[in-house]
């Protein structure tokens, strides 16, 4: 695995300074929900730094790393411009970082979208993504609470109340 130096120097290039704050948010959260729920600390921290790397990016410079990967997307997907850039985001990290980690891949790029029978890292970064120091919506509290007891419980919640609202709006980060 490359080292968090190169991740951390391509995110100073690559993200505005409020997604880059975010992005060391969801690796520290991530990392502290590993440990609490037995999964790879480290693995953990690598891939909610690399989360959102495509983020800022344009969204057709996003399709483009998308078509380079052999993942086969449906016409819905190419509807929502806001769900591109996870899968975006586990292709360039695959190519230009070298990331081969299945686990890390997966929960990159199924952060926003989430899937059916997700792993435990992929529900670690979903969950973190939502619950990161930096984060202040209503329902924040609850669903900090929810991933200290139950992944399973907090990505329910998330699934069921901020997915309509990415849909709608297309404003979940
Ligand atoms: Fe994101
Ligand atoms: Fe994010």
């Amino acid at each position: 695995m490359e080292s968090i130096k190169r991740v951390e120097a391509l995110l100073e290039q690559m993200l505005k300074p409020d997604r880059l704050q975010h992005s060391y948010g969801v690796a520290k959260e991530a990392a502290r929900l590993a440990v609490l729920h037995k999964a790879d600390e480290q693995k953990a921290y690598y891939a909610g730094l690399c989360h959102d790397i495509c983020k800022n990016m344009p969204s057709e410079e996003q399709l483009q790393w998308i078509k380079r990967s052999a993942i086969i997307l449906d016409d819905a997907f190419y509807c929502q411009p806001p769900i591109w850039h996870g899968f975006a985001a586990a292709q360039f990290i695959f190519e230009k970082l070298g990331v081969e980690d299945e686990e890390i891949l997966g929960a990159v790029r199924y952060h926003t979208t989430g899937r059916a029978d997700m792993s435990l890292l992929e529900k670690i970064i979903f969950t973190a993504d939502l619950t990161e120091a930096n984060r202040d919506y209503p329902d924040v509290q609850t669903v900090r609470t929810l991933a200290e007891q139950s992944l399973d419980q907090a990505v329910f919640y998330i699934l069921r109340y901020t997915f309509g609202k990415l849909l709608v709006n297309g404003d979940r980060k």
